[in-house]
């Protein structure tokens, strides 16, 4: 398989989407959780400076709690740039502040500190009850979109692909009557009504596209599908505004028309689309499919298989399915020092935990650790470096990894019959 050059692995991007989701579930007791983004270049002798300045000013805030929870925010907040020399190449964002786990009291300091996957412009403090992760978010967005035109003379349709999302936008029907088969005078009037009718389509369609895609900034390409010639009649007739003609990157010969054609256009232009993460996702399971099919030894499916080979090392890469619904539940004895662990299901893991609550040797109380299975294996894939990808549910491939594998399956280095 081609390598394709992506700005972020899946497992990055996985990764973030998941810490910005538990930042902005975060709420502090008032306006004192703190928010800081400093761009890079800035000096953090500066921005140290700037923070004691706000750490004077919030030396008045009137309510006891809140001015000595927003102080040690600032102090952690100063603490952390310590660690650095200097400002990382693409900044720094460091986020402090109580968080509460309860009522009044159960308040515990949590900071994070990230260097940000893309340079940040702009320096920003802001002191709320909340985690300002704004930036960031727009940050890893994926935005490079292509737009996709599925046409043929009864109907055409508009679509785009983004990072991992595809979106029908429009349906049109032309209402152009099919071919006349009869001859003569009459057969000719009617073939050019007919040719009128197409005009005036092809002329809605070009209004369309622009319509749809002329206000999306980041447009890379657009890919042109359909069956029979009429695609060409479209962009031949001059139909579409001249800035979107000149992105057209493929014309594709399709045997579907309608939403069919835009899913069959995505799967036979994907050389056109070869950095857009659905496109991405949909052959990294078609490659373990072709795996499983051809060459059988060298793939891995099933928790508990899954789960062995990773720790054997076998596994080249590991596919993990962002929708995996199962916890990886560990127990050990502190009596015996007996131990057990297992990955279930979710909705198992809660009797599972039940039945080992006893350890099942001497009957103690044991002690027992549960997680998200999905953690569980990326942690075992890294310890052998195993390449991981993360995949969505996006694509008909992605659901087959969830639904008909469990959610996870692997590619191996060697055959397993070995
Ligand atoms: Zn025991």
């Amino acid at each position: 398989m081609a390598e394709v050059k992506l700005k972020r692995s899946s497992l990055e991007q996985y990764r973030l989407e998941k810490l910005l989701k538990e930042l902005k579930s975060k709420q502090g007791r008032g306006t004192e959780l703190i928010s800081l983004y400093i761009p890079a270049g800035r000096p953090l002798s500066e921005v140290v400076s700037t923070l004691r300045q706000e750490y004077s000013t919030a030396q008045n805030i009137k309510d006891r709690t809140t001015r000595h929870h927003v102080l040690d925010a600032l102090m952690s907040a100063m603490q952390r740039l310590k660690l650095f020399k200097e400002t990382p190449p693409n900044g720094l964002v460091v986020f402090t502040g109580y968080i509460p786990h309860g009522p009044p009291g159960s308040e515990k300091m949590e900071v994070y500190v990230l260097e940000p996957p893309e340079p940040i412009n702009v320096y920003l403090y802001r002191c709320d009850s909340r985690f300002y992760v704004d930036f960031l978010e727009e940050m890893i967005t994926e935005k490079d979109t292509f737009g996709l035109i599925v046409i043929d003379r009864s109907e055409a349709v508009f679509a785009t692909l983004r990072g991992r999302r595809l979106e029908i936008l429009e349906h049109i029907t032309s209402g152009v009557p099919g071919k006349h088969s009869a001859g003569g005078q009459s057969a000719r009037r009617f073939e050019r009504i007919i040719e009128q009718l197409a005009h005036e389509f092809y002329k809605r369609a070009g209004e369309y596209a622009k319509e749809v895609f002329g206000p999306i900034k980041e447009l890379k390409g657009i890919l042109v599908g359909g069956p029979g010639p009429t695609k060409y009649d479209f962009l031949d007739g001059d139909y579409l505004p001249s800035d979107l003609k000149r992105k057209v990157v493929a014309v594709v010969d399709l045997g579907y028309t309608g939403e069919e054609g835009v899913y069959e256009l995505v799967e036979k232009g994907r050389s056109a689309l070869q950095d857009i993460r659905y496109v991405r996702e949909k052959e990294l399971v078609q490659d373990f499919l072709y795996h499983l099919a051809k060459k059988p030894s060298y793939v891995a499916y099933g928790y508990e298989e899954v789960k062995q080979r990773l720790l054997e090392g076998a596994v080249r890469t590991l596919l993990i399915s962002e929708g995996l619904d199962a916890e990886y539940v560990k127990v050990s004895c502190p009596a015996c020092g007996w131990t057990g662990e297992v990955v279930v299901k979710s909705s198992k893991a809660e009797e599972q935990t039940t039945s080992w609550s006893r350890c099942p040797k001497c009957g103690q109380a044991a002690s027992i650790d549960r997680r998200s299975a999905i953690d569980y294996f990326i942690e075992l894939a890294e310890a052998t470096r195993s390449q991981v990808e993360v995949i969505s549910t996006a694509t008909e491939e992605g659901k087959g990894l969830k639904d008909s594998f469990g959610g996870v399956v692997a590619i191996l280095r060697y055959s397993k019959e070995q």
